[in-house]
Order: structure tokens, then C-alpha cells, then sequence
């Protein structure tokens, strides 16, 4: 039911893009445990360096709004998250679904399917509280 909307606002984040250099106009849009959604767009950098991704400035967002759960991610257009991007959203939950539409069908995939493997804060050696 969500699926829908979310893959709807990734596509409206999409078109308020800042990505003049690569031409590369993307859009995001999270879902938090609440139903909300919450929506990011490419924010390109003339030194690239500098170039924040459209899942990152979603998820900041949420995060920002004080979401506490993420749970679906969807890229517009229909694309993998990049490796920066998937370090990102595990960050937040180990268990993030991405959602995209390919052949007018909602498809989904897991971040163990994206990103096996990974590095995350059970490699650090951190104390119980943080
Ligand atoms: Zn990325």
C-alpha cells in the first residue's frame, strides 16, 4: 500500500534535483515505522567530492524530522542504491527494503541481498550505551 506512494514521491523528489554536471537526476523517498514518508533528491557539488545522494538527503531528512524506524526505501529512477548509499541506509536499519518499479510490476530486494557482508557497528568495539 505504501510501495505506491513512496515510489510516487521518489519520482516528485526527483524532478527538484541538483544535478547539472552528471545530468544524473535522482530521487528518494523513506518510509518510517509510523506510515510517514519522507523525501530527498541529488544535491550535486561543481567538485563532485561535495555531492550528497538522493537516499542520503531522504534519510537525513527523516532523521531529521525524528523518525525512529526506516523501513522501505525507493529510488526514482529504478536503480540499486550505491555502496555509499547502502553503508547509509544500514546505518539506520540492518533490514531496510528497497522499492522500485520495473516493467510497471513493484519490486522489492533486501539490504542482505544489496550489501551481504557488510561493515556495521557490530565490527566496532563500542561500549553497551552508545
Ligand atoms: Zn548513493
Amino acid at each position: 500500500m505504501f510501495d505506491k506512494a513512496l515510489i510516487e514521491a521518489a519520482h516528485k523528489a526527483c524532478e527538484n534535483s541538483h544535478a547539472p554536471y552528471s545530468k544524473a537526476s535522482r530521487g528518494a523517498a523513506v518510509l518510517d515505522s509510523d506510515g510517514r514518508i519522507y523525501s530527498g533528491c541529488t544535491v550535486e557539488l561543481a567538485n563532485y567530492s561535495g555531492t550528497v545522494h538522493a537516499e542520503q538527503v531522504a534519510i537525513a531528512s527523516a532523521i531529521a524530522s525524528g523518525a525512529k524506524k526506516l523501513v522501505r526505501l525507493a529510488l526514482y529512477p529504478a536503480d540499486y542504491p550505491c555502496g555509499i548509499c547502502r553503508q547509509f541506509m544500514r546505518e539506520f536499519n540492518p533490514e531496510f527494503v528497497v522499492v522500485y518499479q520495473q516493467d510497471g510490476e513493484i519490486r522489492t530486494v533486501t539490504m542482505d541481498e544489496l550489501y551481504p557482508n557488510v561493515f556495521g557497528r557490530e565490527n566496532l568495539q563500542l561500549p553497551p550505551t552508545l
